[in-house]
């Protein structure tokens, strides 16, 4: 399930909600307003280093396991 986080510009209340359309209208549950900002999920930011070919996604050297600047 597409599940996102909001953030209500008028009452400043996070909340979860599904999604199902791009262009569904977000209401906040505390107010009702419609003028919900989506935060971005923290996985879509650190999950690049597996998507550039196995790399440290620090120093982009080829082992699995990087010795030159500790990642992995
Ligand atoms: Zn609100």
């Amino acid at each position: 399930m597409p599940t996102f986080e909001f953030l209500c510009e008028d009452c400043g209340r996070e909340f979860e909600e599904l999604v199902f359309r791009r262009d569904e209208v977000i209401e906040c549950p505390a107010c009702g307003s419609d003028r919900a900002t989506k935060l971005m999920s923290a996985f879509a930011v650190t999950g690049d280093s597996r998507l550039s070919g196995g790399g440290c996604g620090s120093c982009k050297a080829s082992a699995s396991k990087c010795g030159g600047c500790g990642g992995k």
